[in-house]
């Protein structure tokens, strides 16, 4: 149904439920398919100043325009990927797509502004990333500092040189790392020493507790803040859908905001247009909301 719904709808078709091994040997088959179709597409979710509300980069989100079923969540794609090791070609597609982006918007005349992209640590812990995201940046003559890279703390839990390496690799290149979901994996705060990352964005479940009552919550968000600064890091807000989450967030000099309250992950042209205007709008007013202490 959802493809009859059109681009801008958001309903994702969700087969996670009751994967039978079967449906898994089917949906490789399909997604081997999609690789060499090319039926991906990225969505673009802009990150904003909390100050102001102007655009400053934003995150690709990668959808499967799945013939049968419509657009496909990555939450239900991409664990599946990381089994049958599809990822590869998927992260490498990624790249390929964003540099390819960057440099129609160079062309366009656009003022250019960074992408984040994801890398599953299933990829990120495989050699050569470092080249081939070189390859990509030089192929499309892209320069290095609109190319973001998002990992998780699943991908540093391996204390290997390999780590160490690929991180410094990137960087080295003019490619900025990210720490995604910062707060929910499994590794000690201890890499934060180790490696140098450049933004740390706050996972959601901690957004989604900021209210008046929640002490302990605030508490936690408000120790994330101030820790990113002492590293120097910019800090991404991520999961952002209410102006008290936004105020808490601004008055605590959050860097930026990711989030439904200023935009749900866009299909190209829509992110496009978002671009010229330059900034957003928080989608709901602040009118009776009494600051958290
Ligand atoms: P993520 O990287 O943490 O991305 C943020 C997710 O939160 C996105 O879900 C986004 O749509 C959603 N989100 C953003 N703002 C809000 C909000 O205000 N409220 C709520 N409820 N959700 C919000 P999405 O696009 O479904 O992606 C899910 C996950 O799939 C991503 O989490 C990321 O881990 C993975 N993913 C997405 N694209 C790629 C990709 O190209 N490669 C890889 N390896 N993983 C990807
Ligand atoms: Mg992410
Ligand atoms: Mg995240
Ligand atoms: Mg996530």
């Amino acid at each position: 149904h959802a493809k009859h719904q059109g681009k801008n709808n958001y309903q994702l078709y969700s087969f996670s439920r009751d994967i039978s091994s079967y449906k898994k040997f089917v949906l490789e088959k399909d997604m081997r398919k999609a690789i060499v179709n090319e039926e991906f597409e990225l969505y673009f979710q802009p990150q904003v100043e909390a100050t102001s509300g102007v655009i400053r980069s934003a995150e690709a989100l990668i959808r499967w325009n799945h013939q049968e079923w419509g657009l496909v969540s990555p939450g239900e794609f991409i664990p599946l990927a990381e089994e049958n090791h599809l990822i590869h070609h998927i992260s490498d597609w990624v790249i390929r797509k964003v540099c390819a982006q960057l440099r129609e918007w160079m062309d366009k005349g656009y003022t250019l502004r960074p992408i984040a992209i994801n890398i599953s640590p299933i990829r990120f812990l495989k050699k050569g990333l470092v080249d081939l995201v070189k390859m990509q940046l030089e192929l499309f003559q892209v320069p290095a500092k609109y190319l973001e890279i998002e990992i998780t703390e699943g991908s540093l839990l391996k204390s290997e040189k390999g780590v160490l390496s690929t991180l410094e690799g990137l960087q080295k290149l003019g490619v900025k790392i990210a720490i995604d979901d910062f707060g929910t994996g499994y590794a000690s705060l201890n890499y934060l020493q180790e490696y140098h990352a450049d933004t740390l964005k706050i996972d959601q479940v901690f957004i989604q507790n900021i209210n008046h009552d929640n002490k302990k919550g605030n508490a936690i968000i408000s120790a994330i803040l101030h820790l990113a600064k002492g590293l120097d890091m910019t800090v991404v807000a991520e999961g952002v859908e209410d102006p008290v989450q936004f105020e808490f967030l601004k008055q605590r000099e959050c860097d930026l905001i990711q989030g439904y309250l200023f935009s749900k992950p866009v299909p190209l042209e829509t992110y496009e247009q978002m671009m010229q205007t330059g900034y957003l709008k928080p989608a709901k007013q602040k009118d009776s909301i009494a600051a958290i202490e």
